[in-house]
Order: structure tokens, then sequence, then C-alpha cells
């Protein structure tokens, strides 16, 4: 079956796009390659065999998009992950993240209406629970406002979807809400690529263990959690995008029980920095030089997944242990600093 694939150079969707690949589906990838370069195309063909069609388009070029679409009208659905995704940057730039994610999901939205393609598969976060007063998190627990404009970006998403699914009875859509993605692919040939000085975790560890930071700050040990440091539900990146496939093969089996439906995407599994850093290490014989520092602004103290929904619905879990998906993330850094 086609599938139309948003974001699909960027790290989320490069895993998704092997996985559809391997479970036989087409792809054809649109990106603008804000974040993502076309490498990456050499890297799912290395896995799979297969190049995946790939046009560049800016999303939130309204003509473009359309025009796309309606030369794509056999494709049966669209996974959308094209987004700007920085936290910290939304803060300072707000309107360029309004402007980006909600644009470039209007239009997609608008292009397989007018074009009959049904099925939308969207790329949401836990961000949109915030800190929850009650964990682990269902897809009943209440949305918190978000805390940057990142975070808003993706409650608005999700509700503009949800508005236009509403009355638009033959089209179907999924939202899942990830929790960490992190990790590689076990073949290294694709991964995530750090763009300047990494802000999330896993990167400035890898980086750290590769010599090429001095030191990891782990912020804060003084949260109530066990040991003092964040809890956070770390998702391997292939089990991720394996839901994505799973996702995809509900809607177009019609399998689904409401037109728009909710799912988290995690382990269940709620592991703090300091365990993390443990865990590498013994995956991977590497030391990090860390050292505890004050918190982040900003910081959640801690979040993890309810993913009975994923597990009965989708008939998906998470498998891959987290030693293997961080020596998968530290033999990617070490291919990353050989190039
Ligand atoms: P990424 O930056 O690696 O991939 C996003 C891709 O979208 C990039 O290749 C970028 O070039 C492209 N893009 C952005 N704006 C575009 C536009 N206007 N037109 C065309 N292409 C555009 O990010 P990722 O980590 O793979 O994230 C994928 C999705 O998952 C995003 O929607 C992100 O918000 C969401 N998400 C990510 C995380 C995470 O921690 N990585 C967590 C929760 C949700
Ligand atoms: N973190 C850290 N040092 C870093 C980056 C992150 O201690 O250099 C912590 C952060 O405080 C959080 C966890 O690692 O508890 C995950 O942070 P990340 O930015 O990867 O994801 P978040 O859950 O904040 O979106």
């Amino acid at each position: 079956m086609k599938i139309i694939v948003t974001g699909g150079t960027g790290y989320i969707g490069s895993h998704t796009v092997v996985e559809l690949q391997q479970d036989g589906h087409e792809v054809v990838i649109v990106d603008n390659l804000a974040n993502s370069t076309i490498n990456v195309l050499d890297g799912i063909q290395g896995i799979t065999g297969t190049r995946p069609a790939f046009e560049k388009i800016d999303l939130t070029d309204r003509p473009a998009t359309l025009d796309f679409f309606a030369r794509h009208k056999d494709a049966r659905a669209v996974i959308h992950f094209a987004a700007l995704k920085a936290v910290g940057e939304s803060v300072s730039k707000p309107l360029e993240y309004y402007y980006n994610n909600l644009n470039s999901l209007m239009n997609v939205l608008a292009g397989m209406r007018g074009n009959g393609i049904p099925n939308l598969v969207f790329s949401s976060s836990c961000t949109v629970y915030g800190q929850a007063d009650v964990l682990p998190v269902t897809e009943r627990t209440p949305r918190h406002e978000a805390e940057s404009p990142y975070g808003n970006t993706k409650v608005m998403s999700e509700d503009i979807i949800r508005d236009l699914m509403r009355v638009e009875k033959s089209m179907n859509g999924i939202a899942l809400r990830y929790f960490n993605p992190i990790g590689a692919h076990p073949s290294a040939l694709i991964g995530e690529l750090p763009v300047g000085v990494p802000n999330n975790l896993i990167p400035y560890l890898t980086q750290t263990a590769a010599g090429i930071r001095e030191q990891l700050s782990v912020f804060g040990d003084d949260y109530d959690t066990p040991d003092g440091s964040p809890l956070r539900d770390y998702i391997d990146v292939v089990d991720l995008a394996k839901a994505h496939v799973v996702a995809i093969r509900r809607l177009l089996e019609g399998k689904n029980k409401a037109n728009y439906e909710y799912f988290n995407i995690g382990t269940g599994r709620a592991l703090s920095v300091l365990e993390i850093i443990a865990a590498f290490e013994r995956a991977t014989g590497v030391k990090v030089n860390y050292k505890i520092v004050g918190r982040r602004a900003g910081d959640i103290e801690k979040v993890w997944a309810d993913t009975t929904l994923a597990n009965n619905e989708l008939g998906w879990r998470a498998e891959v242990p987290i030693e293997q998906t961080l020596a998968n993330a530290w033999k990617w850094q070490q291919r990353l600093a050989s190039k």
C-alpha cells in the first residue's frame, strides 16, 4: 500500500520508513530537509534494499503541498512527522514554531481531504500531559497547559485533527503520544543527527562518552524520585517505528473503534537519569564523566506511560531492552564520529 511519510528523512520518520518498507508498503517521503539530510535515503536503502521516493517540499507552502497530494491521490495513508521540535528554541521563536507546525498540518489535512486520502497517523507527544497528578499516565489523563510553544503546537494539532474528524466521517486518525524516543537502528545506518550542542540526554551522553563533550550535566538530584534524578519513559526508536506500522494496519483494515484515537507509545517503565547513565556504562563498558548540577528550568519531575491501551488495541509493546537501545545509540555515535 502506498503511504506518504512527511518528515520521513528525520530521526523517527527514517526508522518508520524502514519498518513500513519491511512490512511491504510503498513509501513516498516529503520533507524540506530543514532538520535532516538527503543522505538518510542511502541509509534506508542500505537496510531495506529499496530507495524510497522522495520529494523536497516545504509543507507550509500550500500550493506546492496541494499539488503533491494531487499527484499522490492513490496513497491510502499519511504519517505526519514533519515539525520543528526543539523545545527551547520554540520559547525564543514562538511564531516560527506555530507557523511551521500548524500550517504544515493544515496543508497536509487539506491535501488529504481534497484527494480522498482517508487515514492519518500523527506524531504527538507525552508533553501534552505536562506534570500529571497521577502516574503512570493513561490516554484519559487530562492534558495540562503546555510548557512551551512547541508543546502547545502538539496540543493544538491534536485538536485541529479532532475537529476535522468530527465532520469528515470518512477520514480516520490516530495520534501517537510518544514518550522519550532514543537509540538508533541496530545497523547504525540511520540514527539521530545532532545539530550543534544537544539538549537531549542521550545524544549529550554519547557525545560525552565519545570525548566530544567534556562532561554530562545531570540536571538535579533533589526531585521526589528514588535517586533524586527525574524519571522518564525511554522508548527505543525501532519499537516506536513499529507502533506506526501497526497503527497504519489498524486504519487500513478498518479496525479502529472511533475515527480519531489516541495511544501512549512508551515502555511503561520509568528510568532515572542516573539509571540511564549506569545502564549505558553496563551496556558499553564506557565510563561517562558526569556531574550533578542544578535543575533545568521547565523540567518535569516524572512521567511514564500506562501502555495498556496500545498493548491491547494495537497489539503492540516495546521489546528492545534498554541496554540494547543504549548500545545502539553508542554504535551510531561511533559511526558519526568515523564519518
Ligand atoms: P526530526 O527533526 O528529526 O524530523 C522532522 C522532519 O520534519 C525533519 O526531517 C524536517 O526537515 C522536517 N520538516 C520540518 N518542518 C517541515 C516543513 N515545513 N516541511 C517539510 N518538512 C519539514 O524530528 P523527529 O525527532 O524525527 O520527530 C518527528 C516528529 O515526532 C515531530 O513531529 C516531533 O515533534 C515528534 N516528536 C518527537 C519526539 C522526540 O523526542 N524526538 C518526541 C515526541 C514527539
Ligand atoms: N537531562 C540531563 N542532562 C542533559 C539533558 C537532559 O540531566 O544534558 C535530563 C533532563 O533533566 C530530563 C531527562 O534527562 O530529566 C530527559 O531529558 P530530555 O531533554 O532528553 O527529554 P525531556 O523529557 O526533557 O523532553
